[in-house]
């Protein structure tokens, strides 16, 4: 049996964590906050710096074809299959310095703490730092983690981003081949299950005073483009009824969303992007294109109101004489997290005397990629305000270090065999 004692303080630890998650966040391109993207200079010094603090634990480094941070810290006897752990590198544009990569650097932490104690379990540890999970440079989402569960994006590869450079291309650029994308999918009978912790993002655990929580689900969430077709013209000499005005028709659709979500307290949707043709002040909007960010716990519930919000916005097109495009970009399937992972993360929650408090994931995460091919747990760690995909994004060395021992509490009583038990 492990000494207990031999968990460092939380304070300490978390300090620690806190330094490492501050030297990741300077690789940012530009203020305020974090902007760091797949396969751009940033990223790859992200995964410079991991790849040692890796190899300082003991683990062996790799980075796959997808782009993804990969490092194993063999079991006691090599070869076992592994927990995996990990989160993503990348960040929404100015984001904070949490979201993501935190889940990278407290499994570290934890496997560097058995490392130097000499200390093998029964089962390898995994950590991935997934490549892209925010879809920021090429509109992409969960681009990392789909390769690794053996769903590559090959029809994404042909996206551009902002400068015109494909996918493809900014993976060889990045020393890699678009070609062997497929090399990254992992096998289930490798993987014992995956752990992601990951901020809150939401201000329950802040209210309630806990430091961390147990995930139960993740939400359902769909993605759409809707593009309304007009006519420029002239803002001096076309009257306003003969115009077929493009954004305006985007601005009662967006309210279309928002009617629809505030409908449900069970719903929420966000218009994030929009972005107008021509864009001159003194020219009729001709084209208008918005994005559409629906989620919802219940799958049913969101479906329907992805019906209902395209309906609508056929009767707006239709009313003002607009051409109506809704590209479904993605969905993100809502899943659960197991049972018995959970149960098992709230033995070690309980064990360092915080009472267990689980709770429904609103954001959607690497882990819901990973739980095609095996179990998933979640912990989240309180934030402050619940403020994420912001600049102000924060939690304390106190915290930070409270989930690294509740994690390290985890991995020492793992017992893999309480997913043959769960059936
Ligand atoms: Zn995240």
């Amino acid at each position: 049996m492990t000494d207990p004692s031999s968990l460092p303080p939380a304070a300490d630890w978390g300090q620690d964590i806190l330094e490492r998650l501050e030297r990741l966040a300077r690789h940012s391109e530009g203020g305020p906050g974090v902007t760091r993207r797949l396969a751009t200079p940033e990223h790859r010094a992200v995964h410079g710096l991991l790849a040692d603090w890796m190899a300082e634990a003991g683990m062996t480094v790799r980075q796959d074809a997808a782009a993804n941070t990969c490092g194993r810290y063999e079991a006691s006897e090599p070869g076992a299959p592994a927990l995996m752990m990990g989160s993503h590198q990348d960040t929404v544009r100015q984001g904070g310095r949490y979201d993501g990569i935190l889940g990278v650097v407290v499994p570290l932490a934890c496997i560097k703490v058995l490392h130097d104690a000499g200390e093998r379990l029964p089962f390898a540890l995994e950590v991935v730092a997934f490549s892209d999970e925010e879809g920021l440079r090429f509109g992409t989402g969960l681009f990392g983690s789909a390769a690794v569960v053996g769903r590559p994006r090959i029809e994404d590869l042909e996206r551009r981003d902002d400068a015109g450079v494909s996918l493809a291309q900014a993976l060889r650029d990045f020393g890699l081949d678009p070609e062997a994308l497929p090399s990254a999918a992992r096998r289930p009978e490798e993987l014992h299950g995956f752990v992601e912790v990951h901020i809150e993002q939401g201000p329950v655990l802040e209210a309630e005073g806990l430091p961390v929580g147990i995930v139960t689900d993740i939400t359902h969430g769909a993605n759409m483009t809707v593009t309304l077709t007009g006519v420029a013209g002239h803002a001096g000499t076309v009257p306003m009824t003969r115009r077929q005005d493009a954004l305006a028709g985007a601005a009662e659709g967006i309210q279309a969303v928002e009617a629809r979500c505030r409908a449900s307290d069970r719903l929420v949707g966000t218009v994030g992007q929009i972005a107008v043709e021509p864009g001159a002040s003194n020219v009729i909007p001709g084209a208008c294109r918005f994005s559409v960010d629906l989620r919802s716990p219940d799958p049913a519930l969101l479906k329907d109101a992805a019906a209902d919000l395209e309906a609508r916005l056929a009767e707006i097109a239709e009313a003002r004489a607009l051409g109506l495009d809704v590209e479904r970009r993605y969905k993100l399937p809502g899943c659960p997290c197991s049972p018995w992972l959970m149960d098992q993360m709230e033995a070690a929650v309980v064990a360092e005397g915080i009472a267990p408090r689980r709770l429904f994931s609103g954001a959607g995460h690497d882990a819901m990629a990973l739980r095609e091919i095996t179990d998933i747990a979640m912990l989240f760690v309180r934030c402050a305000g619940g403020i994420s995909h912001n600049p102000a994004e924060a939690i304390t060395a106190g915290d930070a270090g409270t989930a690294a021992r509740v994690l390290l509490r985890f991995l020492r009583a793992f017992d893999p065999a309480g997913r043959a038990a769960a059936g």
